[in-house]
Parts: C-alpha cells; structure tokens; sequence
C-alpha cells in the first residue's frame, strides 16, 4: 500500500492565458475592459486596516441585502460566494447527490465536466445542435439535475426566458441550474422565476458585467429552502469565504446601477460594431449575447488566425476540442483594441 494510490487525481480545468505583460491586447478571458465604478474604489478604501484583524461576516449580511433588494427577492434567497466558480462547486456538492445523470451541453462551460469528476457525479453530454444551440428536447426524462449557461459560453448564444421555462416544466423533480454568467449584455434573467419554480437555482457573477473578476464575487439566487441547504454545505467547509475586502466591493457595485448600465452598454455598442467589422473580414458566427463572440473564418483555419494575433501581442481563445476547433472566442475590448485586433486581421488574412 502506498498514499499514491489514494490521492485523488483529477484532470484539471484550464483558464485562458493571464500575460503578466501589460501590453498585451487581451481578448481571451471574457474580462470586462472597463475598470470597476470608481464607488468600488472608495469601497475598499474604506475598509479600515484594522478591521482585518477580525474575521468577516459568515452571513455576508450587508452584500446579500444589497443584492436582494436590488432583485427584489428575499435575503434569505441569496447564497454569495468567491466567484461563480465557488457558488457552483458548492451547488454542485449540495443538490446533485443521486446516482442518475447530471445533464449538461457537450459544448458549455467546461468547468461542469470537472466538478462533475472531481466530486463522482454521474454526467451525460448532450450536444448542441449543428448551429449550437441547445436542444430543449434532450433535457427530460429522468435525470439527476441539469445545469448550463445562458447565454452559452463558448458560443454567445441567448435563449429566452419561454425556453428556460419550458425545461422548468419538464423537469419538476430536478434541480435546473441557470449559469447566468453574460446575462447582464442584452438577456432577460430568469431570476424572477424562481418564486414560481422551486427547483431553479440562478446564478450571476461580478467578474463580467461588474468588471470585477479580480475581486471573486458570485451569487446564486433561489428559494429560501435551496440558499439554506448551500448555506449549510458551505457552512461545513469555510465558512468565511468572503473577505471584508470584497463583501465592500460588492455592496458599492450594486449600488452604482448608472455607472454598471453605462459601462455594459459601451461593451453592447462595441459588439454590436465588432459582428460587422469581423463579417468584413469574412468572419461568421452566431448572433452574440455575451461580452464575446464565436467566430470562424471562411478560408483561413482558426488556429492559424489565434497563433498570428498572439504573434502580434493580441490573445484571443481558441479551444482545440471536436466541433470547435475552428472557431475563435474573442472577448469584447474598449473599441481602441478593437481597432487593434481589426488592424491586425486586416495584415494576417491579407
Ligand atoms: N460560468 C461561465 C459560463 C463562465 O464563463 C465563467 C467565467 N469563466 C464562470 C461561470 C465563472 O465566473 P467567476 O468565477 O469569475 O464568477
């Protein structure tokens, strides 16, 4: 016997590049180009270097309020976490504990499969249609919970609140997670569902829309019955998860909705100038829904067109996977890099 044989090994998730060079024009990591409100700043400003020496809230009293007020939903109906990420491991650990399937699209967050492993969920993939969306019909039947972003990663493509619920109506005795990750760039959130449905949990992010992603703040939204269950779960591991730091943020974010608005609508009025610059250049992909876009070229292969742009300091995300492995994820700049990335494809596919 040797504890080599007893480690859990586990094939681990892969994050987009993060340079350290600060030149770099970066489009791969779907971070928002803007910076945070300038009420985030004077947020964690305020935090007092003393304060430190305690340990924070455990309820993260004052960020959940903040966050069900402006849902109109109750406290007891908000479960925070340090990003998406940790809001989902630890939804994943608290509701999908039966030996049926989980269900989620083969081309989705890739993060789903290696949780899914790590913790000894039973999954099945369904895939996407031949233009990616999902397929509402390969969500019925008995099945151990469902889970999937909408909008999708990494296709950018938007279902309608009508779709989700009809995959709330066939699937009464399962948990359905919504990953609401880029709802904030032009969806309808489902979150007022969650009242009428007792089996949705939704969740939402700072790092995108709130231009946050260093600071880690996700949240989930659902009954007050499904927040107690996570609390507990998450009670069981850390229970102080959230910093003073970023539980100040959070707060200070929400609160300043004209700056959020204005912020995610320059990246809207961006994209919406990127479909048809790239179109130009002989690009086509779905219409987007998220802060990125999911292109392929008609004539030069994706992977040639990543390698030429990184040549010149421009990362983009390309995913070397069956189905779609010509096509590149390009995340939505300020329109200076934009220019950027539109110049140098102008010189590549010369
Ligand atoms: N869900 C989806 C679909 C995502 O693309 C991401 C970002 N990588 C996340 C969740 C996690 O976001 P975060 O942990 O930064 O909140």
């Amino acid at each position: 016997m040797n504890f080599r044989e007893y480690i859990r090994k586990v094939e681990p998730y892969v994050p987009g590049e993060q340079p350290q060079n600060s030149r770099v024009v970066k489009l791969n990591t779907n971070e928002n180009p803007y910076p945070p409100s300038p009420e985030v700043l004077k947020a964690i400003e305020g935090v007092s270097l003393v304060s430190l020496k305690l340990y924070p809230d455990p309820d993260c009293t004052l960020l959940r309020h903040t966050l069900a007020a402006h849902f109109g939903v109750g406290d007891d109906q908000v479960f925070v976490g340090v990003g998406t990420d940790d809001v989902l491991a630890t939804a994943f650990m608290t509701f999908f504990n039966s030996d049926r399937p989980i269900l989620f699209p083969d081309i989705s967050y890739a993060f789903y499969e290696v949780w899914a492993n790590m913790l000894g969920i039973p999954f099945e993939k369904k895939p996407l249609t031949d233009d990616f969306r999902i397929n509402a019909d390969d969500y019925t039947g008995e099945n151990g919970g469902i889970v999937f972003p909408n909008p999708n990663a990494p296709t950018s493509i938007l279902e309608p609140v009508s779709f989700i619920e009809g995959i709330l109506d066939r699937n009464r005795d399962s948990l359905v997670i919504i990953d609401e990750a880029y709802i904030d760039f032009g969806g309808e959130s489902v979150i007022p569902l969650v009242n009428r449905y007792d089996n949705l949990l939704v969740t939402q992010t700072f790092s995108k829309s709130r231009s946050l992603a260093g600071m880690r703040i996700g949240f989930a939204v659902g009954s007050p019955e499904l927040i107690g269950y996570m609390m507990s779960v998450r009670n069981s591991y850390n229970s102080y998860t959230m910093n003073r730091t970023a539980l100040a943020a959070g707060v200070a974010s929400v609160r300043d909705q004209e700056y959020f608005e204005k912020t995610r609508n320059a990246v809207i009025r961006t994209r919406q100038q990127a479909v048809l610059r790239l179109k130009e250049f002989g690009f086509s992909g779905p219409e987007p829904a998220g802060n990125f876009l999911f292109v392929t070229h008609e004539k030069m292969p994706a992977r040639e067109i990543f390698t030429a742009l990184k040549e010149r300091g421009i990362y983009v995300r390309y995913f070397n996977k069956p189905r779609i492995g010509n096509y590149l994820r390009i995340t939505v700049g300020t329109d200076e890099e934009m220019e950027t990335l539109y110049e140098a494809l102008g010189e590549i596919l010369a």
